[in-house]
């Protein structure tokens, strides 16, 4: 079982009684004025990650559901479906890739940024089958899991050099802004919080080139300074669902030590 948190094992076995589901949940609304929806779940078996982690967060004014196990994680995300996950890779009862499948299947909308010790679960958890949108690695700062947060929240709305409502199109491919849908040829394509961003991204600069700073800094975080591997993981996978859906994935066009450009054939 994979296991991300440095803690595992090094826990005292007589630790402290766990909080009763209810005692670790903040039920106040959860959506704002403006109709931002600010509920998040930690999912942290480990309670010196966990409680204070979830106190930060609700401090910053957030609605937190915290789940110390996969079953919780499950149950409360079924309960009240959380716009961003906190996925701890090392837990008790199921391995947390397994897990962001299905956190990904049953919410689809939300973004799942895993927390892991293990810089090698980067290409699992990003990559094609298991639906994480983000990493941070163990042990992380927490100034900077804050902005990223904020980053993450902030994409709530239409993707960055759109415009809410908008609807692009070129050849089969069409995307509902409004909708956050995707259609080829009439026939949706399922697509992550970060795919459609990005693919919005690319179709929104109508055939100009956008690098790969500017597709990290307007997809994920304004702040990115680290690995841009997350954004060719992305790629692919995108690339991937499209041709699936009878796109032409060379659509997607590699402009090497530069980024991308969406720039069908024939269209
Ligand atoms: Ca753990």
């Amino acid at each position: 079982m994979a296991n991300g948190c440095t803690a595992d094992g090094q826990r005292p076995v007589n630790s402290a009684p766990r909080p009763a589901l209810g005692a670790r949940r903040n039920r106040v609304g959860t959506v704002t004025a403006d109709g931002t929806d600010l509920t998040l779940m930690v999912v942290e078996d480990d309670e010196s990650i966990g409680r204070p982690l979830t106190a930060a967060l609700q401090a910053q004014g957030y609605d937190v559901l915290w789940a110390l196990t996969a079953a919780e994680a499950l149950e409360l995300a079924a309960l009240e479906p959380p716009v961003l996950v906190l996925l701890d890779l090392g837990l008790p009862d199921l391995d947390g890739v397994e897990l962001c499948r299905l956190l990904r299947a049953s919410v689809p909308s939300t973004v799942i940024v895993v927390l892991s010790a293990r810089a090698e679960d980067v290409d699992v958890v990003l990559g094609l089958e298991a639906g994480a949108d983000d990493y941070l690695t163990k042990p992380f700062r927490l100034p900077v899991l804050l902005a990223r947060i904020r980053a993450h929240m902030r994409r709530q709305g239409p993707p960055p050099g759109t415009t809410a409502g908008e609807v692009l199109g070129i050849g089969d491919l069409r995307l509902d802004l409004g909708a956050r849908r995707v259609e080829v040829a009439g026939r949706e394509v399922p697509l992550r919080p970060k795919e459609f961003d990005l693919l919005a991204r690319l179709v929104a600069a109508h055939g100009q080139a956008v690098t790969r700073e500017q597709l990290m800094s307007q997809v994920w975080d304004e702040h990115w300074s680290g690995s841009t591997k997350t954004l060719d993981m992305h790629v692919s996978s995108l690339r991937r669902k499209l041709a699936e859906h009878g796109e032409d994935p060379s659509a997607i066009v590699t402009l090497r030590g530069y980024g991308y450009r969406y720039d069908p054939p024939g269209a």
